[in-house]
């Protein structure tokens, strides 16, 4: 087989599989499609069109290495910029008409006597040699299984479906959840709205987020001298491996963060009921650190109250929390987070011999190096089990996913391979060596947070440096995978 000729299939329209059709296609594969359940290409950035929405990870860090962009607005740049930069990248390279949106895949099953996957879609059948799943972590609404919730006779919506024909204006908001979407989106209607109640259930330490304007002089310098991007980013890159180090191994470095983040909860909130109440019990980094300069001063506006009384149930006029208070609401906003432990679903994937990746992964969600699974030849996954860091960019994570999955295609061709596929010893150590780690991290400290399941599980944090990841996928290990002409 000529090099670069076999054919990928990538599922995911997002950042992820942005980076694995770009970066494929340099690499001299041609032959890469990818599908998207949505109109648009975009991923979480197309989803997320809350009030408020923007990056926490500063752009010179949350954009591609391949694809600088001396043009954002801001340190934290908007979503509606993030997408417009995803689509222009996917234009440029080329990739936006190998991308069938719209189109779902529902299924894919590894034809053994063929060495190839085979794709159900809703458009039909599509078939590659090799299967890239690129459907991020955070694309599936949850929903809480509050009693009454669907009783509710106002609009309630999540905020990843947020809904822009309900004007807030004057009315009476429910918001349920304190995490990264609700301390942008709450800010960013409460000078709208008649009233904000916002219901939580543990408060989670904040990070001042320090935004500016990037003017239209910063943006020429950018421009005109990358390598003062280059630095910034360097930058950023340096302080989320500050901030891993301190999460996964050094904890006494977070603590310096913490009297900050104390400091700034008792500079911005004089009533001491409200400190107490936004005051985390936990360690800081258990929960993510949300960065942002507008939370506290938010809530102690006028129009804002904090309830920390558990929800009893949601009534179709309001709120009722376990003291018997009802508080009434025209609109409820779950800002709720996602079923981070979904990875591919409702994608239904089967391995060889038929076997589901359900099946395999009926205890925990683990991949070796997030990225291969024993049993599944020839598929790779992107931002898989145990990529997540605590504290930089997941676009940096993928780059260097994808960067190893044309390693193992690369390397397929020099063994003129049909098939590839992790050994299932490399990834039982791996695995061992995971959670060995993991549980000396501070995301293991007895905290809720998306990252660790009902059971105790971690399917989600990656327990080193992020310069780790990228050094561990950035070549194959010569005994992990085997390879068969
Ligand atoms: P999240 O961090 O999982 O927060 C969900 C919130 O809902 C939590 O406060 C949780 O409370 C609360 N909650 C869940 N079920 C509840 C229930 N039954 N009753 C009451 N409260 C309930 O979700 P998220 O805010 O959407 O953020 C998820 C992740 O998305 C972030 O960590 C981040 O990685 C990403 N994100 C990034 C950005 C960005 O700027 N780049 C912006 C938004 C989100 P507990 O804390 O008690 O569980």
């Amino acid at each position: 087989m000529p090099p670069g000729s076999r054919s990928v299939a990538v599922v995911g329209g997002g950042f992820g599989g942005i980076a694995a059709l770009v970066m494929l296609r340099r690499a001299g594969y041609q032959d890469v499609v990818a599908f998207e359940r949505e109109p648009r290409i975009g991923g979480v950035w197309h989803a997320n069109t809350y009030p408020g929405a923007a990056c926490d990870v500063p752009s010179h860090f949350y954009e591609f290495s391949f694809a600088p962009n001396p043009h954002w607005s801001r340190r934290y740049a908007p979503q509606p910029e993030i997408q417009a930069y995803l689509e222009d990248v996917a234009r440029r390279y080329g990739v936006l008409d190998s991308i069938r949106t719209g189109t779902e895949v529902t299924r894919a099953e590894w034809d053994e006597a063929r060495d190839r996957w085979v794709l159900d879609t809703t458009a039909g059948r599509h078939e590659a040699e090799i299967l890239v799943t690129a459907c991020g972590q955070l694309s599936v609404p949850s929903v809480p299984p509050i009693p009454g919730l669907e009783s509710f006779a106002g609009p309630a919506f999540h905020t990843a479906r947020w809904r822009h024909d309900v004007d807030l204006a004057g009315r009476r908001v429910a918001v349920i959840g304190t995490g990264c979407s609700a301390i942008q989106v709450v800010p960013a209607i409460q000078p709208v709205a008649g009233h904000v109640d916002v219901y939580q259930r543990s408060p989670g330490w904040t990070f001042p987020k320090m935004d500016m304007e990037y003017s239209g002089r910063a943006q020429r310098l950018f421009e005109r001298f990358p390598a003062v991007q280059r630095l910034d980013r360097a930058a950023s890159l340096a302080f989320a491996e500050f901030g891993a180090a301190g999460m996964t191994r050094h904890r006494w470095l977070l603590k310096p963060m913490e009297a900050i983040a104390r400091r700034r909860i008792a500079r911005a909130i004089d009533d001491p009921e409200l400190r107490r109440k936004v005051t985390p019990r936990d360690e800081i980094g258990c929960k993510r650190i949300m960065l942002t300069d507008e939370w506290y001063p938010t809530l102690t506006q006028p129009n804002v109250d904090v309830v920390t009384d558990r929800i009893d149930a949601v009534r179709p006029g309001g709120i009722r929390t376990v003291d018997g208070v009802e508080r009434p609401a025209d609109v409820l906003v779950l800002a709720t987070g996602f079923k981070a432990h979904a990875f591919v679903a409702p994608m239904e994937i089967a391995g060889a011999g038929g076997r589901t990746l359900s099946e395999e992964w009926r205890e925990v969600a683990r991949a070796y190096l997030g990225l291969s699974v024993p049993g599944f030849p020839n598929m790779f996954l992107l931002y898989g089990p145990n990529t997540n860091g605590g504290s930089g960019s997941v676009i940096y994570t993928l780059e260097a996913g994808a960067r190893h999955v044309v390693a193992a295609l690369q390397e397929m061709d020099r063994a003129a391979a049909r098939r590839i596929e992790v050994r299932r010893e490399a990834a039982d150590a791996f695995d061992r060596e995971l959670r060995a780690a993991l549980s000396k991290t501070v995301w293991h400290t007895g905290c809720t947070s998306w990252y660790v399941d009902e059971r105790g599980n971690d399917p989600s944090q990656w327990p080193w440096l992020y310069t780790a990841y990228r050094r561990r996928t950035a070549r194959l290990e010569p005994h992990a995978y085997e390879l068969e002409a």
